[in-house]
């Protein structure tokens, strides 16, 4: 299946189905290391988002979804993640502007486009246990899977594990940015919400 945007709308719509799934999971790893609200958080998020892509005009293209979903998460989200996740799904809308259906190095520049648009809004980098810490990784992995001449489903595969690895090396972390950073040593051992939201995202990309 190629990736055009029915894609994008089944990776949102997806991504709604899994954060509303996995929301209570998300706070729970929120209470441990920040305040408690991030699967609530999201999940308005991508309610909000869900709503909105069924007014999408016929001619949508695939950038046209991602803004769409930007513009929703920026207005309903509270919190840190909602003006992240805005900025991510904004940049990415504008790296594939102008594609009706994405190749692998569209795909490559989505990624790289999001993760560079949560660093630079919330001033963080790969190892502060943030959720860049499972962007970062999956922009590595689907660059990789890019230069080996995968096809862009092999690439969006490659994003999604890379996210997963990413979220899971954030364990170990002591946090230099978000409410998690205030614990110190006390955050060690625990996941970054951010990060694991970000590798069930990039897992509804994968199988949307
Ligand atoms: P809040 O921290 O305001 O309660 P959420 O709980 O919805 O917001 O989101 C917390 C997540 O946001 C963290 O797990 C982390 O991944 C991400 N985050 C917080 N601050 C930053 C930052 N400065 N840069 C990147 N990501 C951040
Ligand atoms: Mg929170």
């Amino acid at each position: 299946m190629t990736l055009d945007t029915r894609w994008a709308v089944a990776w949102l719509t997806r991504s709604a189905d899994a954060i509303e799934e996995h929301a209570p999971m998300l706070s729970e790893l929120d209470r441990a290391i920040g305040d408690g609200d991030h699967g609530e958080n999201l999940n308005r998020g991508f309610a909000a988002v869900r709503a909105a892509l069924s007014d999408l005009p016929e001619d949508a293209q695939p950038s046209d979804v991602l803004r769409v979903a930007a513009m929703r998460l920026i207005s309903s989200v509270g919190g840190a993640a909602g003006p992240l996740y805005g900025t991510a799904f904004l940049r990415a809308s504008d790296a594939v502007s102008g594609r009706g259906e994405l190749g692998p190095s569209d795909v490559v520049a989505l990624i790289d486009a999001a993760l560079r648009g949560i660093e630079e809004r919330g001033h963080a980098s790969a190892g502060d246990k943030t959720m860049v810490d499972a962007w970062y990784a999956a922009a590595a992995d689907a660059a990789a899977a890019a230069a080996e001449g995968g096809d862009p489903r092999a690439v969006l595969a490659a994003a999604a594990r890379g996210a997963a690895r990413g979220a899971e090396s954030t364990d170990g972390l002591v946090a230099r940015k978000g409410r998690a950073s205030y614990l110190g040593e006390r955050a060690v051992g625990h996941r970054d919400p951010g990060a694991e939201s970000t590798a069930i995202i990039l897992q509804a990309a994968e199988s949307a």
